[in-house]
């Protein structure tokens, strides 16, 4: 059966410590799947539901599918397939591979695409990687009028679709080696895929705070994505922690649900566009808080409070939000890479002029790559000079 991604008939029956429902979450969420969540602790009729259908047992996530299927307990691959997305290459070996279907990832497929290779990307959430999560581009060149994230997704999408690229989702690349004049990647559906050629777009992830009591409340209270987790908190009191362009971005858009939002930043000052400040400093529902750092997460099952140091004052107290939305900066996607492609301190890969890095044929594009810019235009850009440098490495390789 393929779901309607966009229906949201599709219910998440769940506790606040299931860690498979926070991964199940965590996925429907990335994959842009609408989904009722109903917590079967709070909900008397939801727990009778979720024993009948397992004979007895509360087993959780138990997720209904609006045809009245459902699965329980399922892996991230089970659950693609259920939803009816691409989760296996059709060939073993192609002109070239893309790991990271982001704007630098499907530029490059679809500028290679149209050069005649055979390519296939391999992403493991959605494709339109961060973009997608942007509530609104507005200095994408082109769209006078500014574009949303999914839209300007969704169209990249088809675009590399319309030239033939081979789209395969929900599968993480795990490793990559070269051998001979190939280049191979492990996936984590299991196998390998071969190719002649390879771009790395696989961009960064949000930064963690680092502090006591995170990494359990993580989908429990603390978020890294207010477009996947924000309508959760409708009418709540909320808590950002940042004052970059991300920070202040989110922040408005969670404006638009929680009642209010207090921001808690570093500097003294927020470091985001003057744009975007203007806008956050205009929205009564954000506070902002200066010289303030997190130094601990409490709760045992859910958040329960947040203790706040002053930078400057050393005094600490202890807030109670409903959660706490990190954004303050990103790291790179690129520990999978292991020893096999040289990297800089930070873990970003370092490439040439030509964009090829430390290892023939391969080269990497966008926020991954030592030097990047982190905007989509940035991005869009280097995908397409990565596959133009491809076509040439390959033209040479071919003698
Ligand atoms: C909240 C927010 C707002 C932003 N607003 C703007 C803006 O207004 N304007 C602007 O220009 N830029 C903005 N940016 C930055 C912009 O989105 C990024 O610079 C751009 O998306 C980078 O593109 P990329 O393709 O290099 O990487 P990404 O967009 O990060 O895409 C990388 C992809 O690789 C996938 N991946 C990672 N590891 C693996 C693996 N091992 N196997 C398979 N797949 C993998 C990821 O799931 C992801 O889809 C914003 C970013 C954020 C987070």
């Amino acid at each position: 059966m393929t779901t309607d991604l966009q229906n949201p008939a599709l219910t998440l029956y769940g506790t606040v410590w299931c860690s498979d429902c926070k991964r199940s979450k965590k996925f429907l969420g990335e994959q842009r799947v609408h989904y009722a969540y109903v917590d079967i602790e709070e909900d008397a009729d939801a727990a009778a539901l979720v024993e009948r259908l397992n004979n007895g047992h509360k087993s959780v996530p138990t997720i209904v599918f609006p045809d009245g299927s459902f699965l329980v307990e399922p892996s991230n691959t089970a659950l693609a397939e259920k939803l009816g997305l691409t989760t296996r290459a059709k060939l073993s070996y192609y002109d070239l591979i893309v790991v990271g279907g982001g704007p630098a990832g499907l530029t490059a497929a679809l500028y290679a695409a149209r050069e005649g290779m055979d390519v296939l990307v391999l992403e493991r959430s959605a494709f339109g990687g961060q973009a997608s999560v942007t509530e609104r581009l507005e200095n994408f060149p082109g769209f006078p009028e500014g574009i949303t994230g999914g839209e300007f997704a969704d169209r990249l999408k088809q675009q590399a679709e319309r030239f033939g690229v081979e789209l395969v989702q929900a599968v993480t690349v795990k490793g990559v080696y070269r051998e001979g004049e190939s280049v191979y990647v492990r996936l984590s559906t299991g196998g390998e895929v071969g190719a002649r050629a390879m771009v790395i777009a696989t961009g960064s992830n949000y930064r963690r705070l680092d502090v006591p009591g995170e990494a359990g409340l993580i989908g429990a209270g603390v978020h890294f994505c207010a477009t996947c987790d924000g309508p959760f908190y409708r009418g709540r009191d909320i808590v950002v922690v940042g004052g970059g362009n991300s920070a202040a971005e989110e922040a408005l858009f969670l404006a638009r649900f929680a009642s209010s939002i207090t921001m808690l930043v570093r500097g003294d000052a927020l470091r985001a566009s003057q744009i975007i400040i203007d806008k956050v400093l205009r929205e009564p529902r954000i506070k902002i808080r200066y010289g303030t750092r997190i130094t601990a997460l409490h709760g045992e099952k859910k958040l329960a409070a947040v203790t706040v140091a002053g930078k400057d004052t050393g005094t600490t107290e202890d807030l109670h939000p409903a959660a706490v939305f990190v954004f303050i900066g990103l790291s790179p996607n690129a520990e999978w890479v292991g020893e096999a492609i040289p990297r800089d301190a930070q873990g970003f890969i370092i490439t040439d002029e030509r964009l090829m890095t430390g290892c023939p044929g391969i080269f990497a594009a966008g926020d991954v790559r030592r030097g990047a810019t982190k905007q989509v235009a940035s991005a869009v850009g280097e995908g397409a000079t990565a596959a133009l440098m491809v076509r040439e490495y390959l033209r040479h390789a071919r003698g």
